[in-house]
């Protein structure tokens, strides 16, 4: 039974020997997606769509149920499920429950976002985790712009066109590079009297944004953000978040018309159900071996439970939360449970070497076609800023996506986007109208 779709689960889905066992797969989103070019769907550069891999399309020998897994009896090899499907967009349906069987089980359900608490976030910020997200916020976006158009003060459109990220890590990088070129070429055609009143600012409490790259590169990315108008606040606390204002501490207030918060990561409500079950870092991810077997609060093994990606982490070696850990961790655990199918008298350990992350390097789009990349893990001299880096982001990108059909779509929409802009209709409001205007004709019999 393996528990997710992401990048740890869906692999696992995908490649583990039919023939030899009976997948089960248990995941409330019924596509995996391919996080890495999230931002850019966000904003139109890409479409949802070429970033997703639907887990049907691969399970014909696979059995899926669209649930979350709440809880999990480690005893009695059972897992209890809520169904997360819904009859109509309208209604909330009484939750439906069942309960699972496994033999042996994968834990790979992912992090959530962290607000760290700050009151207001969750009310007022957007967060990019998933495609639902990426749509809110170029749906947002765009109704800012809208509403500048039709406000009737500078001071009224200074504030709706003032858009705030918090945290400048890899994904408020891409995030915030993905809106600038959007803003500078697209909105600049479209509403060009706005844009003397567009302002767009990056927020960190660190003295530097992506702080987890080499110095150089980081540099390189904060005078390029300074130099194409983006505004880098490090050492900037947010104490209070409200409707439309971000409250600084020191009393400072900054009105803004869009807010995206990308601060890291805080456990899945699954691994804090777990709690007293199973041993946990110190910030809050399930403990394996190197074997990635999950370890109970004594530190003893539990039989036949493995977890992996960024719901945990390994004792005494910590791996990061990234989807290149969550990658390699699934591929070598897909071959040590192929292999152990066909030698089940072994204990994994005869097996198989234990895992070992390694690490390749990190890239970054930082906008008008550059990134950064760098490899000094593998070679010290090995990183790379510009447009050269730019190219191999993309390729690397490219090459990663999973089916030939993405691999297709993915030029084909950059190319799109290059030649004729990006997409800007939006499609929420007209759809309620539509519904309550057929529902007032539908009693009306006309004779
Ligand atoms: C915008 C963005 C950009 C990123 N860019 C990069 C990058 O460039 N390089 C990189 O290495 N990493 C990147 N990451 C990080 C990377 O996406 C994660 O580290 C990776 O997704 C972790 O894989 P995972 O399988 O652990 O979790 P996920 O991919 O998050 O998958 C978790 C799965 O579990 C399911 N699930 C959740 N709760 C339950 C439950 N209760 N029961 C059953 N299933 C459940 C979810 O629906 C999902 O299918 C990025 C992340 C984001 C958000």
């Amino acid at each position: 039974m393996i528990l997710g779709s992401g990048w740890g689960g869906f692999k696992l889905i995908r490649e583990t020997d039919k023939e030899k066992y009976q997948v089960v797969a248990v995941s409330p989103r019924n596509h995996f997606l391919f996080t890495p070019l999230l931002a850019s769907t966000s904003v139109g550069t890409l479409e949802f769509r070429c970033i997703t891999e639907p887990v049907r399309a691969y399970t014909g020998d696979v059995e899926y149920h669209q649930a979350w897994c709440d809880t999990i009896d480690f005893d009695k090899h059972k897992v209890a499920c809520t169904l997360n499907l819904a009859t109509s967009p309208e209604t909330v349906d009484t939750p439906q429950h069942v309960e699972l069987q496994y033999d042996h089980l994968i834990i790979s359900v992912g992090s959530y976002s962290n607000t760290f608490n700050i009151p207001g976030v969750k009310e007022h910020g957007f967060f990019l985790k998933e495609v639902s997200d990426a749509r809110k916020i170029r749906q947002r976006v765009l109704e800012c712009f809208e509403r500048a158009e039709m406000a009737k003060t500078d001071q009224e459109k200074n504030d709706l066109l003032h858009f705030a990220v918090v945290g400048g890590g890899p994904t408020g990088v891409e995030f915030s590079s993905e809106l600038h070129d959007f803003i500078r070429e697209d909105c600049s055609r479209l509403f060009p009297s706005l844009m003397n009143h567009v302002t767009l600012a990056v927020y960190d409490v660190a003295p530097k944004i992506l702080a987890s790259f080499d110095q150089s590169l980081s540099e390189y990315c904060m005078t390029k953000f300074r130099r194409s108008g983006i505004e880098v606040r490090t050492e900037t606390v947010i104490d209070r978040v409200e409707d439309g204002r971000l409250l600084l501490k020191g009393g400072q207030e900054v009105k803004f018309g869009c807010l995206v918060w990308s601060t890291g990561l805080t456990e899945n409500p699954l691994v804090a159900a777990l709690e007293g079950q199973v041993m946990k870092s110190r910030n809050r991810r399930i403990l394996t071996d190197e074997y990635l077997r999950v370890l109970d609060p004594q530190g003893k093994i539990i039989p036949n439970v493995y977890a992996l990606g960024d719901c945990a982490t390994i004792k005494d070696h910590e791996v990061p939360q990234t989807a290149q850990v969550a990658n390699q961790q699934a591929i070598w655990l897909r071959k040590a449970l192929n292999t152990m199918a066909k030698r089940p008298e072994k204990d994994m350990t005869e097996i198989t070497k234990p895992f070992s992350f390694k690490n390749m390097g990190t890239m970054a789009y930082i906008g008008n076609w550059e990134a950064v990349v760098d490899m000094t893990t593998l070679n010290k001299e090995a990183k790379e800023s510009g447009h050269m880096a730019w190219v191999f982001w993309r390729s690397s990108y490219l090459t990663m996506s999973v089916s030939l059909r993405n691999k297709m779509l993915i030029p084909m929409y950059w190319l799109t986007t290059w030649l004729f802009g990006r997409d800007v209709s939006s499609f929420q409001v007209y759809d309620r109208r539509h519904r309550e205007a057929i529902g007032s004709r539908t009693n009306t019999h006309v004779v």
